[in-house]
């Protein structure tokens, strides 16, 4: 089992500068990831001096460590955000995860890094008459409210898969999206920031974050930086520089394996209701199977940002392919990594202004591959103009349905 994830071990990421930072920037970014990078890529964009801080390498944290799965919509089921939240505010995070992946799919191909995203189908599979029944009522909802979604019934998926289904196999839905190397992309990013003018350091942790009369004051391991604004995205972390969230955005270890390359079986990003937590994979290039879940089958461990993965969650990772797909036999791991999500009460993340001159964003529960560019870019616009935009209401963090218990 290793420190890091399949794409962090594939990836050349660029070499950024370690040790102390510039002394002050107009706004300091804090974190490295999809958020953190796409921070500073619009910041840089509307033209401020932009110094973006990360404690260990570009990638390291979630965005590292995913699963690469961009999916235009909400992370919990749409039937559940409708009945939690209301039609409205349902409406409007899927269309910003609509709106996200098409623009996260935009800055990459305007980048040059078009080659690490995929726009493909996503399929979610379903295996019994209850998932049946709750998958059509997913597509039924998502139609009506101008989200294609279909429903593919097992002979249809008897075709797209490149292996015989298990009987369990009733049907599932699918939607347009996109596969990803995360780390290429945030890597590819932030080189887009850098090309803007924005400075990185790695290395750099930050101890903490105080506004000042002037601005902010932001204490690392290598010195203080003075700046007019800052944003932090260090999601699982976030409590740790902005306490008051951290009852509000809760670390949660997802699990992955990458198996050895096997022929090419899956052309769309798959995913299933098996154990609570579900399961999803991908197929990469180079045949490679990535696939990630069942962290539920044991207790969560007692440091869920250790990125240590859980025997019995590799266990059962390995057994998934094997139960819907039984021609393929044993399948084995050539990799398995841990990473931490951020989860909040209510399944929507937090992006909030939380002093005068600092942000915070984060909390995207195990989804934020469809919102990082977007979400990202009214934050930048938000610390801009001083305006927050009415597309980030739902992520307030005075909202009343943050208050419940964890899912
Ligand atoms: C196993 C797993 C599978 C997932 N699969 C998917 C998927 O398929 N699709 C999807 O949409 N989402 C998925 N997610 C969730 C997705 O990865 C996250 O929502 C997204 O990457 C969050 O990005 P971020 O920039 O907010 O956080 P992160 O990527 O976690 O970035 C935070 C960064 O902050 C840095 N940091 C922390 N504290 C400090 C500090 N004090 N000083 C400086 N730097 C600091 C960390 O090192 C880290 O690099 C998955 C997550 C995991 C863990």
């Amino acid at each position: 089992m290793a420190a890091y994830s399949y794409w962090q071990g594939a990836s050349a990421r660029r070499p950024f500068a370690s040790g102390a930072p510039p002394s002050s920037a107009d706004v300091v970014v804090i974190g490295g990831g999809l958020l953190g990078s796409c921070c500073a890529y619009w910041l840089a964009r509307r033209g401020r001096s932009v110094l973006l801080l990360e404690r260990d390498g570009v990638a390291a944290g979630a965005t590292g460590r995913n699963a690469g799965f961009v999916v235009p919509t909400t992370a919990r089921a749409y039937s559940e955000v409708v009945r939690q939240h209301g039609p409205a505010v349902a409406r409007a995070v899927r269309r910003l995860a609509v709106d996200g992946t098409r623009m996260l799919t935009r800055v990459v191909v305007d980048e040059g890094v078009a080659a690490d995203l995929r726009s493909t189908d996503l399929i979610e599979l379903a295996l019994d008459g209850e998932q049946v029944r709750l998958a059509k009522r997913e597509v039924e909802l998502s139609v009506a409210d101008g989200f294609p979604m279909s429903w593919l019934d097992r002979d249809d998926l008897a075709h797209v898969i490149g292996t015989p289904l298990d009987d369990r196999i009733a049907g599932g839905t699918t939607v347009s999206g996109a596969l990803a190397n995360s780390v290429a992309v945030t890597d590819g990013i932030i080189g887009a920031a850098g090309r803007l003018g924005a400075a990185v350091h790695t290395g750099v942790t930050v101890n903490a974050v105080r506004a000042t009369p002037s601005g902010v004051r932001v204490d690392t391991n290598h010195g203080v930086v003075h700046a007019a604004q800052a944003v932090i995205a260090v999601n699982a972390w976030s409590g740790e520089l902005v306490p008051r969230l951290a009852d509000v955005i809760r670390p949660v270890q997802g699990q992955v394996i990458a198996t050895p390359a096997m022929p090419a079986l899956f052309p769309a990003g798959m995913a299933a209701p098996i154990s609570d937590s579900g399961v999803y994979w991908q197929q990469d290039p180079d045949g490679s199977v990535i696939l990630g879940g069942c962290r539920t089958v044991t207790a969560p461990p007692a440091d869920p940002t250790g990125q240590v993965p859980q025997p019995e969650v590799h266990e059962a990772l390995l057994r998934v392919l094997p139960s819907l797909f039984p021609a393929l036999g044993p399948v084995r791991s050539a990799h398995s990594w841990a990473g931490a999500m951020a989860f909040t009460a209510d399944g929507l993340p937090v992006a909030e202004r939380v002093d005068e001159s600092v942000w915070a964003v984060g909390g995207f529960n195990g989804h934020g591959m469809p919102f990082g560019a977007i979400v990202a870019d009214l934050v930048a616009e938000w610390v801009c103009t001083g305006v927050r935009g009415t597309r980030l209401a739902p992520f307030a963090l005075d909202r009343a349905t943050l208050g419940g218990s964890f899912a």
